[in-house]
């Protein structure tokens, strides 16, 4: 990478921080006016938004991206500007017996300037919701979307030219190799969306730093159907899931576990409904293509290995023989059966091919999700029972949905992200505003002191107090921390609260 290129990154952060430093964090009016300017933009360049990514995918369904990405932002934002108030009051905290004419309490402030890195899969959204939650917590932010997706980024770069200062939001554009240099750079905290490869590399670049890091990222996300669920409504959710933007969503059913009575009727219901969702097949108006011809050869070779490793390959819905093919569309399929061990059962496949093993039993889908790499999304179809029950408490994974796919990511009070390799932190709900606030302590004292009378020189009045504050348990009783009491930060009401001054 150029050095011009790199010291022009260096400079648009140290004048951001500049800027940030000298006008101090905004105040909840600023922060709402901002976030309604990006609602405004983000509105007047919605059909050029929807043209952009169509074009960088080769194909994508304009409805699909006014619900996954336009409708998204717009609800986050509005969620944000609802909940901003909230979000920024100082929370007080319990001061135990010793302290207790003090007042604790939490300020949040915003940390400075975020990076933020994105993927090319919603390239909109994805770049564009964690933008919102860094200017809700009054931070100034510095951008990187994919090289995938160019034109979606020439949308975003006029759109935010017209309503925000360089000095406030900058879009940097670029690959891996600018990619790398901006995860390098001293922020206050990098925000990044992406795959677990790279997002390792990025958490090592930012370690030399100390720079705070969110890792949105990805892997195998299970869907488990309980014995006798399989039902017509059950498999459309799960074609919902699968099938949307082409199964290139991070949280889209990766692989289906399906009690080995029900396999045949799952087969031939996923044919039915991916027929009636997709009437065209692969062209269908609705069916989007793979972003890029790298990404077609590695799908299509994960179904070619498996077919020869023995897996049964089942190509469903409308026959993409008869069906004039449009760019890089892959038609939807199955994978029934295809071993551990084989690429397609190791990789994220992140395209519109699921792959399906049989369990006898819920402890043997439980060990095989615990087997793996904690998961992004966990789904589980069937009713509220035992095995339900023992699916949500004996497996681990970033989020769950219930009798449905995808949807939870659209609550915007839920904490979004993943765990171990599918990621680290979260962003939605207040979880995503204190992730890019600093949530400062602070202890302001009042006028009487206990520990102003327990100073060297140590006499009488000390022995008195300790003697009353460490006095053993009396047999039988529990023993209890004299100043460990409990019941800090909740139902605290904010209105009218001041710090005390001292
Ligand atoms: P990616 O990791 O290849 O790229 C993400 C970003 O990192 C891009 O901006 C890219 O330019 C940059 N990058 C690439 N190589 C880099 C390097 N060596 N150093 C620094 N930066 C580099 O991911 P992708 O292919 O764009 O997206 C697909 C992946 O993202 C999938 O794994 C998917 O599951 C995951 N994803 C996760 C979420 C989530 O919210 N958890 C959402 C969407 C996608």
């Amino acid at each position: 990478m150029h050095d011009a290129a790199s010291s022009e990154m260096a400079t648009l952060l140290e004048r951001q921080r500049h800027a940030f430093l000298r006008y101090g964090a905004p105040n909840s009016a600023e922060r709402s006016a901002k976030l309604s300017r990006l609602r405004t933009a983000v509105l007047v360049h919605r059909k050029d938004i929807r043209t952009a990514i169509s074009a960088d995918f080769g194909h994508r369904s304009q409805h699909e991206t006014d619900i996954m990405e336009v409708m998204g932002v717009i609800q986050s934002i509005d969620y944000l500007r609802r909940n901003l108030k909230r979000f920024m009051t100082s929370e007080r905290r319990h001061v135990a017996l010793p302290f207790r004419a003090g007042r604790a309490y939490v300020e949040y402030q915003p940390k400075g300037v975020i990076g933020v890195m994105a993927p090319w899969n919603y390239p909109f959204s994805l770049t564009i919701i964690p933008l919102a939650t860094a200017l809700a917590a009054g931070n100034r932010a510095m951008l990187k979307p994919s090289e995938l997706t160019p034109r979606t980024s020439e949308v975003i770069q006029d759109m935010l030219a017209d309503i925000f200062s360089t000095d406030e939001v900058a879009l940097v554009l670029g690959g891996p190799e600018v990619g790398a240099e901006f995860s390098g750079l001293p922020f206050d905290h990098l925000f990044f969306t992406g795959s677990t490869r790279v997002g390792r590399k990025v958490m090592k670049a930012a370690s030399n730093n100390l720079v705070p890091v969110t890792l949105e990222l990805g892997g195998k996300s299970p869907v488990i159907v309980a014995h006798g669920s399989v039902d017509e409504r059950s498999v459309a959710r799960i074609v919902f899931g699968k099938l949307s933007n082409a199964g290139q969503t991070c949280v889209a059913p990766d692989y289906a576990l399906i009690h080995e009575d029900d396999l045949d009727r799952f087969v031939s219901l996923y044919d039915a409904m991916v027929t009636q969702t997709y009437p065209g097949g692969p062209t269908s108006r609705d069916y989007s293509s793979i972003v890029s011809a790298r990404h077609y050869d590695r799908l299509t070779g994960l179904v070619d290995a498996a077919r020869q490793d023995g897996a049964r390959v089942i190509e469903v819905g409308y026959k993409p023989e008869t069906a004039s093919g449009r760019c890089r569309t892959i038609a939807p399929t199955l994978v029934v059966g295809a071993g551990d061990d084989s690429a397609i059962m190791q990789e994220e496949i992140f395209g519109p091919i699921l792959a399906v093993r049989t369990y006898r039993s819920i402890d043997e889908a439980v060990d095989y999700v615990n087997g793996r790499p904690r998961p992004l999304a966990l789904y589980v179809f069937g009713p509220d029972d035992a095995d339900r029950a023992k699916l949500l408490a004996s497996t681990t994974s970033g989020n769950v949905g219930i009798n449905n796919t995808l949807l939870h990511v659209a609550q915007d009070d839920l904490p979004f992200g993943g765990i171990g390799p599918s990621g680290m932190g979260a962003y939605h709900g207040i979880e995503g505003f204190r992730s890019m606030s600093h949530g400062k302590g602070i202890f302001v004292q009042g006028r009487w002191n206990l520990p102003d009378l327990l100073r060297a020189p140590f006499g009488r009045f000390a022995d008195a107090t300790l003697a009353a504050i460490l006095r053993p348990p009396r047999s039988g009783q529990q023993s209890q921390a004299a100043f460990g009491v409990s019941g800090c930060g909740t139902g605290f009401d904010p209105k009218g609260w001041r710090a005390p001054q001292e």
